[in-house]
């Protein structure tokens, strides 16, 4: 079975990620000695740059090999696009400057967006999750996905699959939130799945042999 080197110690990327790659006959793995490499700085102002910076960095510690990143968030409309690349901090950026904003917990985070958007009627309450996912191989990026998923954010939280705002984010197609569903079923729907079958497509297009595989 192939797999696929990711640079995450994110369980519900890697959750997620393993879901989307399921169904292709493909096994997600985390980069070896991930948690003891050095840390990226997530400056990006973009997704992509920040997808960009994390596989750049990371694929100089697997040499030969093609590892991916993933860098995401929510951009919520009635926010002007807030929280953004700032996902992972949006709590602790309400106290601390930017530069110094720890990752916060989803928890918290939820907490801050139920009452920035306390105010904000329900046609309002439109919102999509990004996901840029880059990889790249010795260092330099060899390409870039996007995907997007389009919802709406409730006022309380439903579900507790998942992970981050899953549980605000209604999926209207399927009248779900993203954390009422299994892995499985997110990823046929979500940013991060289509990000990561374009990544695959890409990867049978150029024919990228993949060192790490016993395919
Ligand atoms: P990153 O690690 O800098 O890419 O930050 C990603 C953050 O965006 C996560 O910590 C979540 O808060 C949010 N996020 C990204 N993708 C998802 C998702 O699929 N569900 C819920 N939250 C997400």
């Amino acid at each position: 079975m192939k797999r696929v080197l990711v640079a995450t110690s994110n369980s519900g990327k890697i959750r997620d990620l393993a879901g989307a790659a399921a169904a292709h006959h493909v096994q997600i793995e985390t980069l070896p000695g991930f948690s003891s490499l050095p840390e990226v700085i997530e400056d990006g102002l973009t997704f992509e740059a920040n997808a960009r910076k994390k596989a750049e960095h990371y694929s100089k510690y697997a040499e030969g090999e093609l590892v991916i990143a993933d860098d995401s968030g929510l951009e919520v409309d009635a926010l002007g696009g807030a929280p953004g690349v700032r996902s992972a901090r949006y709590a602790a950026d309400e106290h601390n400057p930017p530069e110094h904003a720890p990752n916060s917990d989803d928890e918290a985070n939820n907490a801050r967006l139920l009452r920035e958007l306390h105010d904000v009627p329900d046609e309002y309450r439109t919102g999509r999750f990004v996901c840029a996912i880059a990889v790249a191989r010795n260092g330099h990026s060899l390409a870039t996905f996007e995907g997007k998923a389009e919802g709406i954010l409730l006022r309380s939280p439903r579900g507790s699959n998942g992970f981050g705002y899953d549980p605000l984010f209604y999926f209207a197609e399927i009248g779900k939130t993203f954390a009422e569903l299994s892995a499985e079923e997110k990823a046929l729907y979500s940013h991060r799945g289509a990000a990561f079958r374009a990544f695959l497509a890409w990867e049978d297009e150029s024919h990228e042999q993949h060192p790490h595989t016993d395919r």
